[in-house]
């Protein structure tokens, strides 16, 4: 076959594309060079005329086609777009599950966005050679990241699925049953608390508790809010287990932090707003075992403070109890369900009043400074002992005692009593339950200066750089920056030595 060099000699259409060069076509027949038509050369070699015409282009021009066949011609093309979908997925902030840090790294996003919403956001804010479709960006957010929407309520247990697949790879039939007996145990375990706690006892009185996910303000629904740090606004609920009443707590990032302090000081309000029926004898409290929050020495001298001073003559008891870690389903997280629907209603939530407004309609609000105080519980262990081996433990007992007025034991089953532990006054040496006093915790909780950068800058964004006169709705924000700089001049010790859980501050973190 032999393309002759195309000569110029005028426009022409073929196959309705203009082109202005024209082609002979020839094909050597016994030797000799013979000149056919473009139709029958087209229909011997099976070629396109387009395959044809870029071949001609090329030969006009003095140059040969290249080889692209085989080889690695995509990584190359994509690795800038997959750094930028990258960098976009680990600038968003979420929220990481209450056993983060001793399980999985997963990341919660609010339930609102979905991967095909964070397309969409990422393809409106990059140039037009870094946009990606679907099928890449939805690749990179599922191979790359471990990042869930919702709420980590539904985390799975660690232990569960672990031996689960340790089952399925089991070598032997002994090694298997072996396994499944390890399962079915942790199972029963798990269950147990949920069955302790639907049992409904007639002398005694249930509560659970529990701190819900991190709210923000202000809550908007623009782009920049994904980036930026807004202030959290903290719900610690405290319902009866058949979750009717429930009691939200509710306080500021810059007023207090989420600590042991924290939730001593709501349960402890809690308790003693609480009337209980003259027959009731045992008060019992469920919460998830969060070491920095619920499951704490400082709970507990809450507790036995509440029984000596301030809990009615009737109550005898009082029942801490732990889920297996991984299995704690609370009736809290349902009452947390009923104010997220109506959370999602809301696209735009500028204020804490607006924030408490929407939570009345699910239950009883009180804003800390204003209903309730933080008392310093952690003072009370100069006089008290912590509770030893409180980390293993699934029941914590406390009751009135006859010679140490309240004494307390901790039991690692849930049915089982075991008889080597016997109760115990934490009280140490010379000192006296009644000399305890808890005295209130001034407000005020340090944030950090990055975090306070970034609001500005979302402030801004959203009403301009007089954002504090622009939108009155933002002005109780102002306030907040100027006590801000007060507090940081006046370098302020706080009187309570803030110890946040360690499962605390996680949101604020960006994730890779
Ligand atoms: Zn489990």
């Amino acid at each position: 076959m032999d393309i002759k060099e195309p000569q110029r000699k005028r426009n022409r259409k073929e196959n309705g594309k203009p082109h202005n060069f024209s082609v002979n076509y020839f094909v050597f027949l016994k030797g000799t060079k013979k000149q056919i038509c473009q139709k029958l050369f087209r229909a011997l070699f099976s070629v396109s005329q387009r395959r044809i015409n870029t071949i001609s282009k090329k030969i006009k021009i003095g140059s040969t086609l290249t080889e692209k066949r085989g080889g690695d011609r995509k990584s190359h093309k994509f690795a800038n777009k997959f750094n930028e979908v990258k960098k976009f997925i680990s600038n968003l902030k979420g929220k990481e599950s209450h056993y983060g840090r001793a399980k999985s790294r997963r990341i919660y996003l609010s339930a609102e966005y979905s991967i095909a919403k964070l397309w969409t956001i990422y393809n409106q804010n990059v140039s037009a050679d870094q946009k990606v479709n679907y099928k890449h960006f939805s690749r990179v957010f599922n191979n790359h990241f471990n990042i869930g929407f919702g709420s980590p309520a539904t985390d799975v247990c660690n232990f569960c699925v672990r031996t689960a697949t340790q089952i399925c790879n089991a070598r032997n039939i002994i090694d298997k049953s072996e396994l499944q007996t390890k399962l079915k145990v942790h199972k029963v375990r798990a269950s147990q608390f949920l069955k302790i706690m639907k049992e409904e006892l007639p002398s005694s009185v249930s509560f659970c508790f529990d701190l819900q996910q991190v709210q923000v303000l202000p809550k908007v629904p623009i782009q920049d809010a994904f980036y930026a740090q807004q202030l959290s606004i903290y719900f610690f609920c405290i319902t009866a287990t058949n979750c009717k009443n429930p009691v939200f707590y509710s306080w500021m990032e810059h007023q207090a932090g989420r600590g042991a302090t924290e939730i001593s000081s709501a349960v402890l309000d809690f308790l003693k707003r609480t009337n209980f029926a003259p027959n009731v004898d045992t008060l019992r409290l469920f919460s998830d075992g969060c070491g920095g929050q619920n499951k704490n020495s400082f709970i507990i001298h809450m507790l036995m403070l509440w029984l000596h001073s301030f809990a009615p003559e009737t109550i005898k008891k009082v029942e801490v109890i732990f889920p297996v870690r991984g299995h704690s389903y609370l009736p809290a997280d349902r009452i947390f369900g009923r104010v997220e629907k109506i959370l999602k209603r809301h696209a735009v939530i500028k204020t804490p009043e607006k924030y408490c407004e929407l939570y009345k309609q699910v239950g009883e609000i009180r804003q800390l400074g204003t209903n309730w105080s933080l008392v310093n519980i952690k003072k009370a262990s100069v006089s008290l002992k912590k509770v030893i081996g409180i980390s293993l433990s699934k029941r914590i007992i406390i009751k009135r005692g006859t010679v140490s007025k309240v004494v307390v034991k901790s039991e690692s089953l849930y049915r089982t009593d075991d008889p080597a532990k016997k109760f115990q006054t934490l009280l140490k040496p010379k000192k006296r339950l009644d000399q305890i006093v808890l005295s209130k915790v001034r407000l005020g909780h340090e944030i950090k200066q990055k975090k306070l950068d970034s609001l500005k800058k979302l402030l801004v964004t959203l009403s301009g750089d007089k954002w504090y006169d622009t939108d009155p709705e933002l002005r109780w924000m102002a306030e907040i920056f100027e006590n801000l700089a007060v507090s940081h001049n006046e370098d302020q010790e706080y009187e309570d030595g803030e110890e946040a859980c360690e499962c605390a501050e996680t949101d604020e973190n960006n994730f890779i």
